[in-house]
């Protein structure tokens, strides 16, 4: 598959910190060499000078003052980290607060303008133990005062809400981030450019994602290009947190990097590092969009646990609890910043939608949001047919219709389930969820990048009322051979384009999987990144318990799970409903 190759949109930092309490700005490498003195040539960047004016055991006294070398500022943010274990007891000129070793001082109304070459003075008291040192990085609104050649600029668009302070809809009036990658392969497709310029997730499906994997746009990179496309109106992001332990246990197409006990790495080497990059105040302009773990907590609602379609490895993760805790320290540390927007991944109709797992379903997600810390006000919503394929809308019959007598709920199709469409599930569950807990002003987004069912195979009407089958296989518009097929699926279309407050309860028709991206290879493919073969992507494969042993409905000569699969994108282009 080809990818756009790596723009490289970090710039490398000098490492230049001026002998005593002097951290010098630099205007790139040519300013290191100042004519006139370690900071008088510093034409962009921003100056420190850290006076520890008294110290004691027990405390300190410390006089900051901040000098802009870059364009003017109407307000300013100094941020640097202690070595040890002071703690601020109270600040003056600034209001100086602290997370953890890391420190913000914020200018005040009256101290906010900063000229370029102007110098703002600030000074605080903490508690330490006699052996404070001076910081050795500070960052001016995001700018490391060593070494950048821009230097600071105003924080994002003043009509943001503060952090803390989210939108109730963040897609409302926004934007979404067209991710740069998704859109050269589509663009490179015939036809493509017909949609390469839509909104899709942005998948952190391993830990080498974060930075960047096989040369590709790592998360920095992504929010980077994510401020160019903002302008000054709105913009929302969206990523796919993808990296739990015991990954996808139900299925092998999408089987990932972290074994079932590697709750740790998933904390510290995944979790943590999203979180920090996503609470840079660079980015707190953007919306960024997040949705936690696709597949995982309603595979321990149906995959485990002694029912019949239950998996060996669902029963582990059921078990140990490690979806539990992943996804509730995930939407713990995420939802920390105040411009993070959680959604929890909420399966689809023809998984939850059945009686046993409706509600059983609503209660573990509220066990994950009040675990490891999370609680409910982390959660904006949860996303529904995810990846999947599950038809929006089913316009030829209704739940409340019968055929002869027989209810369209004991259709072959239906098979007892509550609702027949993503749309109707969505609403209801959302009412749902809210009455076991969660917050009554949450949203749902729903999946549409391949739930259009579009093209020669749609129908025109209503089935014939010969039997309740006939009425509801001839007139339904998903064309799946049974619902509980998930992978590659032949004869699927593009579904309706993404869009803000579609319905009411919906927060947002998103792309989340990226449309021409595979589900998982129709035979076995070695790869490094731990993608299992599922013979659910197999054409010839006659099924098993999840998909009452039906033919898998899957495409041939399909890449291995995320990979872009042509034959794949060109169907979906050509079955899309509404029609490109
Ligand atoms: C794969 C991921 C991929 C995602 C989006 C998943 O099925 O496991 O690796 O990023 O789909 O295409």
């Amino acid at each position: 598959m080809s990818r756009t190759s790596r723009t490289n949109l970090r710039r490398s930092r000098m490492a230049l910190i001026a002998a005593g309490a002097l951290v010098a700005a630099a205007a790139g490498s040519a300013a290191a060499v100042a004519p006139f003195g370690a900071t008088a040539a510093a034409a962009a960047g921003c100056t420190v000078d850290y006076k520890i004016q008294n110290q004691w055991n027990g405390g300190l006294t410390a006089a900051v003052s901040v000098t802009n070398n870059g364009a003017a500022l109407s307000s300013w943010q100094l941020q640097w980290s202690f070595a040890g274990s002071e703690q601020i007891s109270q600040g003056w000129n600034a209001t100086v607060s602290q997370s953890g070793a890391a420190v913000t001082a914020k200018s005040l109304s009256y101290n906010g303008a900063l000229a370029t070459g102007g110098s703002a003075s600030f000074g605080f008291n903490a508690s330490g133990n006699g052996n404070s040192t001076v910081p050795a990085t500070f960052k001016l609104n995001g700018v490391t005062c060593n070494g950048d050649s821009t230097g600071p600029t105003d924080p994002p668009d003043p009509t943001d809400p503060p952090a803390g302070s989210k939108v109730n809809n963040p897609y409302a009036g926004a934007k979404v981030y067209v991710n740069p990658e998704w859109s050269a392969n589509a663009a490179a497709e015939p036809g493509g450019s017909r949609v390469a310029n839509q909104p899709t997730g942005v998948w952190l499906d391993r830990i080498a994602a974060i930075e960047g994997a096989n040369g590709g746009m790592g998360l920095r990179d992504h929010l980077d290009a994510a401020l160019a496309q903002k302008g000054s109106g709105e913009l929302v992001v969206q990523l796919v947190i993808y990296n739990l332990p015991g990954r996808d246990c139900s299925a092998l197409a999408s089987n990932g990097e972290l074994g079932p006990t590697e709750i740790g790495r998933y904390k510290t080497e995944y979790i943590d590092p999203i979180a920090a990059i996503l609470a840079d105040s660079k980015y707190a302009g953007l919306r960024i969009v997040t949705t936690v773990e696709i597949d995982s907590l309603p595979n321990l609602v149906t995959n485990a646990g002694g029912r019949p379609t239950a998996t060996p490895a669902c029963d582990v993760m059921k078990a140990n609890g490690n979806y539990v805790k992943g996804v509730g320290y995930a939407l713990n540390k995420l939802g920390d910043a105040g411009n993070v927007y959680n959604y929890i991944d909420a399966g689809h109709h023809g998984w939850i939608g059945w009686d046993d797992n409706f509600g059983a379903s609503a209660d573990v997600f509220h066990q994950a949001a009040t675990a490891e810390g999370a609680t409910v006000d982390d959660v904006q919503g949860f996303i529904t047919n995810t990846a999947n394929y599950s038809a929006l809308k089913e316009t030829n019959f209704k739940i409340e219709d019968s055929v002869n007598g027989t209810s369209v709920r004991q259709s072959k199709w239906v098979d007892w389930n509550r609702y027949t469409d993503e749309l109707s599930f969505a609403q209801a569950f959302r009412t749902k969820l809210v009455s076991v807990g969660f917050k009554s002003d949450i949203g749902m987004l729903i999946d549409t990048s391949r739930n259009g069912w579009g093209g020669a195979a749609r129908p025109t009407g209503p089935g014939a009322t010969t039997s309740v089958d006939t009425y509801v296989d001839g007139g339904r518009n998903d064309r799946r051979i049974h619902l509980g097929n998930w992978c590659n699926q032949a004869g699927a279309g593009l579904g309706e384009r993404p869009k803000a407050a579609p319905e009411a309860g919906i927060d947002a028709y998103v792309w989340m999987k990226p449309p021409g991206e595979s589900d998982g290879s129709s035979k076995e493919i070695p790869n490094t990144e731990g993608k299992g073969f599922d013979r659910m992507c197999d054409p010839t494969y006659t099924g098993n318990a999840r998909n009452n042993n039906n033919m898998s409905g899957a495409l041939g000569d399909a890449p291995i799970s995320g990979k872009w699969f042509s034959a794949q994108f060109q169907e979906l282009m050509k079955n899309a409903y509404p029609a490109l």
